[in-house]
């Protein structure tokens, strides 16, 4: 059994809190009476529940989340090696959803997940020129030079990349915290863009895709998107 505004976030329907104030405003039914007390447990696959006198059904409903994705979990749905995948993250959405693109297995951050296959076909297409800023920690203190031609395009094994904007946060220890900004995925290229200037990344995180911020979302945990930033994204 589970509480009726998580089961009708977890839909897709709205965030948590706005589940509970359409719950409170009599939206929502469960077999068929009209359920007002917050923290109502259902069975969402028993239970007939209609939002608005639809019903929330398991496939119809889009999810849009966003997970702070930790190191040492896979962005693929499965894996041959039998390592954590984001999936375990995101175990209580019942419904069936993947990542929107990758994240390596050691980098951290702003992960989408979905089910709607047309967003997350349009938003990894290479035409789509969404940016995305990630959080680097390298080895060394980069000149200035090194990191122009980070910005102007390097030569990686699979081509040139597109300009790329950095600006470097604080330096410290031999080590450098720089703010990256890219549009394109090439496999690791954050990484190899570093090991080619011969500063080795330490520790990558994405902290921005589009207009969406990863902001103070804790590791580990994901929230769904607000319709807002869905729209943003289509
Ligand atoms: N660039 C990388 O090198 N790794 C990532 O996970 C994302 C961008």
């Amino acid at each position: 059994m589970e509480r009726l505004q998580k089961v009708l976030a977890d839909r897709g329907i709205a965030s948590r809190r706005k589940c509970e104030e359409y719950i409170k405003g009599g939206l929502v039914k469960v077999n068929g009476e009209v359920i007002t007390k917050l923290g109502t447990k259902v069975d969402p696959d028993k239970d007939i529940i209609l939002f608005n006198n639809n019903t929330i059904s398991k496939t119809n409903n889009k999810i849009y989340i966003m997970l702070n994705k930790p190191e040492g979990y896979v962005t693929t749905v499965k894996d041959e090696q039998n390592r954590p995948t984001v999936l375990d993250l995101t175990k209580d959405i019942k419904d069936r959803i993947f990542p929107i693109g990758r994240l390596d297995y050691e980098t951290e951050g702003l992960l989408l997940l979905t089910n709607d296959g047309k967003l997350a076909y349009k938003l990894t297409h290479p035409k789509h020129k969404v940016y995305k800023v990630y959080e680097v920690l390298v080895k060394g203190i980069p000149q200035n030079s090194d990191l122009d031609k980070l910005r102007t395009g390097i030569i990686l094994q699979d081509g040139i990349t597109a300009p790329a904007m950095i600006k470097t946060i604080k330096t410290n220890d031999n080590k450098a915290l720089l703010e990256i900004k890219i549009r394109e995925g090439k496999n690791r290229q954050v990484r190899r863009m570093f090991s080619a200037i011969n500063h080795p990344v330490l520790h990558l995180k994405r902290i921005k895709q589009g207009n969406l911020l990863l902001g103070n979302l804790q590791k580990g945990k994901y929230r769904h998107l607000k319709e807002q930033e869905i729209n943003d994204l289509k």
